[in-house]
């Protein structure tokens, strides 16, 4: 779907497609291979710009609460805005001891 287009860096090289890490989101960017410089793409913007959001929406710390006989944690209201709603199913990942992932489906 995206034109190749190349883009030069100040310093020569070609800036590369790649995913990298801006403010603690992963997006897709174009970064220089020599000197890192990285810059957007309006598309690479706008799909930053809605994780920034989503992250903005979930980072928090929280407490394990009882429900029922079992633990959970609530979920932001701030979801809804995502298109996440109650019986949406979510995949649990464990990364490492200490923190696990919550991917949505
Ligand atoms: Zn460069």
């Amino acid at each position: 779907m995206a034109h190749e287009r190349k883009i030069k860096c100040d310093c020569g090289r070609f800036l590369e497609e790649k995913e990298t890490r801006i403010e603690h989101i992963i997006t897709g960017a174009l970064v220089c291979p020599n000197c890192g410089f990285t810059t957007l793409t309006k598309e690479q913007a706008k799909m930053f710009q809605k994780r920034l959001e989503l992250h903005n929406a979930v980072d928090q710390e929280k407490q394990i609460i009882k429900i029922g006989n079992s633990m959970g944690i609530t979920l932001p209201e701030k979801l809804r805005d995502f298109g996440i709603k109650i019986g949406n199913k979510v995949k649990l990942e464990a990364i490492n001891e200490r923190s696990f992932k919550v991917e949505l489906g």
